[in-house]
């Protein structure tokens, strides 16, 4: 089991993720890539420069070429991978953590974050790297104008004429994260009214926790209303994660706003869906309508871009707001799905595309269980399914779709605890789902 990395890279506070960690990770990070050129970057938070040194440090001592793009929302990292022709990429953020928190995300020459299976790998490498000869450690050189080949990407797959008679108003949260590095300037280009709140990059995190949760946005939701705006947005720390707050002052959840750029991207082209199994069953009543095909995969970021790679995927995404745009890379991407939205707004309002979205209720509940005990449940579950001749998917613990809804039962990766999660038209039957599984597993 990889002791360090987790779903996506390795996360923990500074006593933990400290710089001769970082610098033992960056070292056996470069040997994995073969001491191949890599891009490295950071949040804002306040021991970003101290981790991102002992990354540097170690990346070059076994003689890797560095790229340095500075302070850089994460799709804006993923997306020069491809353009820079470099084999890996290394990102310090800790994405929507408390500010005590940091972390190293490790994403390879495609694009695709590394899963901990892949982490696992990096770690039997850790302590066994060797320093490069004196006069073949790494190269250092700064980035060029990373922010300009991104923008005119995004650009390119919308349309600025669209966006540009209709001038949406927006208000941008920038949550005091990565995102003033490209909100400001993109909504502009794009044709759009912009006003901006918590829009300087502050690792304390003043404005509101990172995490663009209900609860976080307030100020925004009242903002929006008192501009009279046509949209809100607000993103997590890196930016790989996207929520919108509509003109009514309606906060979207992020499932749903993966749900409306699905239904956005089908208009324009057919092709199959990427989520995990724990996304809401609006993306499969969407796909049947559009007559395609949902992929799942396991739940985490590595996992739907590496089944995006596979290709023939017009979109991918997860139920917590990260949505990938295979036409500008594979990873979660805040900015050009909202790009999508507001090319929408021309001929819709931000609250009628939430409802067009089929409405779901999600329960949770965790039940303590051991790595044995976790085992134990979900294979009971999944002996109940096959019993009853259930529709079952058991890629990532075992979910069962059931007529208007899902139930999944899944061990926990990090904590001592068995997830249960039931999804239905309303909370009534979704919590009806959950008791009646639980009596079956227990
Ligand atoms: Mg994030």
């Amino acid at each position: 089991m990889a002791e360090y990395f987790g779903t996506n890279g390795v996360r923990g506070k500074f006593d933990k993720l400290n710089p001769e960690l970082a610098l033992e990770i960056a070292r056996a990070t470069g040997e994995y890539f073969k001491r191949g050129k890599i891009i490295i970057a950071r949040d804002g938070r306040l021991t970003g420069e101290t981790l991102r040194n002992a990354v540097v440090a170690g990346l070059m001592g076994v003689g890797c070429e560095v790229v340095d793009v500075g302070i850089a929302p994460s799709p804006v990292v993923e997306f020069l991978i491809k353009k820079e022709k470099a084999d890996a990429a290394l990102i310090i953020t800790a994405s929507h953590n408390p500010p005590e928190w940091n972390g190293i995300k490790v994403i390879d020459g495609k694009g695709i974050s590394i899963s901990k299976e892949r982490g696992e790998e990096i770690e039997e490498l850790m302590g066994r790297t060797e320093n490069a000869e004196w006069n073949k450690t790494g190269e250092f050189c700064k980035c060029g104008d990373f922010i300009r080949e991104y923008l005119e990407a995004v650009k390119k797959h919308v349309d600025i004429d669209k966006i540009t008679k209709r001038k949406p108003k927006l208000v941008l949260d920038c949550g005091n994260g990565t995102a003033p590095v490209i909100a400001p300037v993109l909504f502009k280009e794009l044709g759009c009214e912009v006003v901006l709140i918590n829009e300087r990059i502050d690792g304390r995190f003043p404005g509101r926790p990172s995490e663009p949760s209900e609860e976080n946005v307030k100020e925004l939701i009242e903002r929006v209303s008192k501009e009279k705006a046509d949209m809100g947005v607000a993103w997590d720390g890196d930016c790989d994660r996207v929520i919108i707050v509509d003109e009514k002052g309606g906060y979207v959840i992020g499932d749903k706003v993966f749900a409306i750029c699905e239904i956005l991207k089908l208009k324009e082209k057919k092709g199959d869906v990427v989520t995990t199994v724990a996304t809401s069953k609006a993306i499969e009543d969407i796909a049947d309508k559009f007559g395609v095909k949902v992929r799942y995969t396991k739940i985490g970021a590595p996992y739907l871009s590496e089944e995006m790679a596979k290709g023939k995927a017009v979109i991918g995404g997860e139920e917590v707001g990260g949505i990938i745009l295979p036409e500008i890379s594979l990873a979660k991407d805040g900015f050009s799905s909202i790009a999508k939205i507001v090319e929408a707004l021309s001929h819709k309002k931000a609250s009628e595309m939430a409802a067009e979205v089929p409405s779901y209720v999600n329960v949770k509940e965790k039940i303590p269980a051991d790595d044995l005990k976790k085992r134990e449940i979900v294979e009971k579950m999944k002996k109940y399914a096959k019993e009853n001749s259930l529709d079952f998917i058991d890629i990532d613990g075992v979910r069962v779709n059931l007529e208007d809804g899902w139930i999944i039962v899944r061990g926990s990766g990090t904590e001592n605890y068995v997830r249960i999660f039931a999804e239905s038209k309303t909370e009534e039957k979704a919590k009806e789902y959950l008791e009646e599984y639980k009596k079956i597993i227990s």
